[in-house]
């Protein structure tokens, strides 16, 4: 017999962190864990923490105390380069966020090229790599606004597939999107959790975190009142928050 081997560093580990702007408390003690290949679905009323703990893990804001661990390093060392870190990330926002002015492969292009070092001719074959996995391929030389919702969003998430991060943070990417073009994004989301994108997602979408989720974490006033599978964590919870919070939905 073999003795087990050390268990793997998990991508993501938050540890009993704590955010306040002035002397609102946001965060109030967050403990989570993103294991390799694990999507992780973030669940709560607005104003729970959700993006906030989001933006903490990208490094766009500070934490007051506790630590955030990317693949085992403290992140949230003052003395970490913040942009290498982020590099190793993809965050897709509620508003897509492309430029504008730029064409769909110039918008995914410029993380490889600006902050990978990646020449031109090796970026656009990797852009249209990605925009082919999400379909758009043949749109590589539209501009964002001509392109539906579902589609610039769907460019988003290529633009962080480009880089191959080593997690994907997804804030409520389905939000400011008309009801008919949920699905498309979703489905995409589904895709690349069954290819094994590791994914920490704040989401509404009850129907998509019973799809994709091996663990909910629910937040509630800054703190993650109850996690574990969709199954226990939606259809069975135990807080009396996560039912409110649940019932309300309806
Ligand atoms: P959620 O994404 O779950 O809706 P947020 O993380 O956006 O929650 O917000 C949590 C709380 O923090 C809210 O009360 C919000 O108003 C507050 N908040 C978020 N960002 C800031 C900020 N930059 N300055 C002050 N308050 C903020
Ligand atoms: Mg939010």
């Amino acid at each position: 017999m073999t003795a087990p081997g050390p268990a793997p560093v998990p991508v993501l580990q938050v540890e009993g962190v704590r955010k306040a702007f002035g002397d609102h408390v946001v965060l109030d003690g967050v403990d989570l864990r993103v294991d390799s290949h694990r999507c992780v679905v973030l669940v709560g009323a607005s104003g729970s923490g959700k993006s906030t703990l989001l933006r903490v893990v990208d490094l766009l804001e500070d934490v007051d105390d506790g630590v955030v661990r990317l693949e085992g390093q403290d992140v949230t060392d003052p003395r970490v380069d913040a942009d290498a870190i982020r590099a190793r990330m993809g965050m897709v926002f509620q508003a897509y966020n492309l430029f504008p002015h730029m064409r769909v492969l110039d918008n995914v292009t410029l993380a490889p090229r600006l902050v990978h070092g990646v020449g031109r001719e090796e970026a656009e074959e990797r852009a249209l790599a990605v925009l082919d996995r999400v379909g758009l391929r043949a749109r590589a030389h539209a501009f964002p606004d001509q392109l539906s919702g579902g589609q610039q969003q769907r460019v988003a998430i290529a633009r962080c597939l480009v880089t191959s991060p080593r997690l994907l943070l997804l804030d409520e990417v389905t939000s400011a999107l008309d009801p008919e073009l949920v699905g498309e994004v979703l489905d995409l989301l589904v895709e690349l959790k069954a290819e094994g994108t590791t994914m920490l997602v704040a989401t509404h979408e009850m129907g998509f975190a019973r799809r994709v989720a091996d663990e909910v974490c629910f937040l509630h006033a800054g703190r993650v009142h109850e996690q574990g599978p969709p199954q226990q964590v939606l259809d069975d919870p135990r807080d009396p928050r996560t039912r409110d919070f649940l019932r309300r939905l309806v």
